[in-house]
Parts: C-alpha cells; sequence; structure tokens
C-alpha cells in the first residue's frame, strides 16, 4: 500500500510539472481495465467483496503469508467449498440474526486460505491467525471434504477461528467489563501449553487451555466454543469445572452475555441456535456449482 501511494503521489507530481508546459496525456497511466476473473472470482466479486468488502483470498500471495511456516496453497475446489461455507455459518448466521449492516461494518477485510497446516517450532500447530482485525488466515484447508464436511473438523479448523477473532474484534470496540479480569488469577501466558487437557482447564474455569492466556482470550474463547457447540457442551464444560471452576466459568458467562446483549443487541443463545441450525443442515449447501 505504502509503495501504491508512493507512485500515486510521484505520479500526481509529474503531472504537476507538467502543467505549465506539455499538453496532458488524455491515456491514463493506471490500469484501468477490470482485471480477468473465473467463474469463481465473479461468485467472490458479488458475494463477498461488493455486499461486504472482503477480500476472499484462495490464491496462495506470497507477501500475504506468514513466510516462517512451510506452506502449501489450498486447493481450487477446496476454496469454493471454504467460500460457500464460511458465507453460510458465519455471515449469514449473523446476518439472520441483526441483519446486514453488523456484518458489513465489522467483519474482517480479507480472509487468506492455505492449504496445509501451519506447525510452530515447538510442535504447536496454529489453528489460524489473524491481524489486527483486518486480516484473518485459516490453514489446513486441503483436508476439507467437499463431499462430506464433517461439522466438528469445519468447527476445529475454521468456525471456532472466525467466531474467536471476530470476538476479538468486537471487545477491541468496545470494551468489556473490567470485572471479567478479576474472576480468575491464574492466567498462564505461553505456559497455557503445558495444561494437560480442556477438563483440565475446566477446572481451573477456564472453557478450552487456550483461554487460559490472558483474559481477553478467555472471553472470546467463551463466545466462539459457546455458539460452536450445542447446549449439552455448555453444561459439559460446568460439570467437569467441578465446584471451583464451575463457579468462575457461571460468572465469566454472565459477563460475557450481558456484555453481547447490552453492546452489541446479540442475543447468544440466540446466536448458538442459528449457527447450530445452519451447522445441522449443511448439506442442503451446494459445495461445488457457483
Ligand atoms: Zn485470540
Amino acid at each position: 500500500m505504502k509503495k501504491y501511494i508512493y507512485t500515486l503521489l510521484f505520479a500526481a507530481s509529474i503531472v504537476l510539472g507538467a502543467c505549465s508546459e506539455d499538453k496532458l496525456d488524455s491515456h491514463s497511466i493506471f490500469n484501468t481495465e477490470s482485471p480477468e476473473r473465473d467463474a469463481f472470482d465473479t461468485w467472490l466479486l458479488l458475494n463477498y467483496i461488493v455486499p461486504y468488502n472482503i477480500q476472499f483470498n484462495y490464491k496462495y500471495i506470497d507477501k500475504e503469508s506468514d513466510n516462517t511456516y512451510n506452506l502449501i496453497p489450498a486447493e481450487y475446489n477446496k476454496c469454493v467449498a471454504m467460500a460457500k461455507l464460511t458465507k453460510y455459518l458465519w455471515i449469514d448466521s449473523y446476518n439472520e440474526l441483526l441483519g446486514e449492516t453488523f456484518i458489513k461494518t465489522y467483519c474482517p477485510r480479507m480472509i487468506q486460505l492455505i492449504g496445509s497446516k501451519a506447525y510452530n517450532s515447538q510442535g504447536s500447530v496454529v489453528l489460524g491467525t489473524a491481524e489486527g482485525g483486518l486480516k484473518i488466515t485459516l490453514y489446513n484447508v486441503n483436508e476439507l471434504d467437499v463431499n462430506n464436511p464433517n461439522i466438528d473438523f469445519l468447527n476445529t479448523w475454521f468456525f471456532k477461528t472466525m467466531h474467536h477473532e471476530f470476538a476479538h474484534i468486537l471487545h477491541q470496540t468496545k470494551n468489556y467489563s473490567t470485572d471479567f479480569n478479576l474472576i480468575s488469577t491464574d492466567y498462564q501466558g505461553p505456559s497455557w501449553l503445558n495444561l494437560e487437557s480442556d477438563e483440565v482447564a475446566n477446572t481451573m474455569g477456564f472453557v478450552t487451555r487456550y483461554a487460559s492466556f490472558s483474559p481477553d482470550e478467555d472471553f472470546v474463547e467463551i463466545i466462539s466454543n459457546y455458539i460452536t457447540h450445542d447446549a449439552g457442551y455448555w453444561q459439559n464444560v460446568l460439570n467437569n469445572g467441578g465446584a471451583l471452576g464451575r463457579i468462575k466459568l457461571e460468572k465469566k458467562f454472565d459477563i460475557v452475555r450481558k456484555y453481547l446483549k447490552d453492546s452489541w443487541s446479540i442475543d447468544i443463545d440466540k446466536l448458538r441456535d442459528i449457527v447450530q441450525r445452519r451447522s445441522g443442515s449443511l448439506s442442503e449447501v451446494d459445495l461445488e456449482n457457483l
């Protein structure tokens, strides 16, 4: 972008400098032709760019990818399926609850697909990354089974990440109550990796191991896990918590529920119902034809 602005400024100074003596060339020095689009590109234009201003990058773009990992581009047919699934399970869930303006206003501006997993040097695998609420990268797209998409796989690899990152955008836009930060006093930071399991995290009052990283991660992990699972899941998390964990989890959830309602008019139970209904009817979505 910097380069682009620089080029524009540079061009402007040439034109200004030329005003006094030379006639302006009527042909623009910028390329004003539309890029060549195939059917998928056109579908993305109509379903992502025009309505939501979201750049859905399915091609491997070097400068948009993290060079610290060994990465493989996502396969074309998996990308088509991912574009359809992301619209159906994520964008349209919020649209159904709140109307289109909400997502249009707050959605990340770029979704980048990567075919392979991204491994850290310690051996942990990255599920997704987000940069300042603007761009979300989803990995492991090539393992998606287009003919028989498994909702647990989809949630683990893509949609928990989408809801997680989107919840970060929300709390970075409107703060949640600082009372939330006082409920747990044993956040683990990078040592979250040492927690044995989510069940152990539950006994400490965290919904997942990663939630123990920091209050912000805790907050968004509750949202993303709550809405990507059914009611039985949350009951199970509370039960796993035992006497101590349960109280913390319930206190945290009360703050999350109130925050979403008061700040965003989001009824988290209604949102979960919508996401769950859509998750159960994936067979209605044509993942192959545009
Ligand atoms: Zn996070």
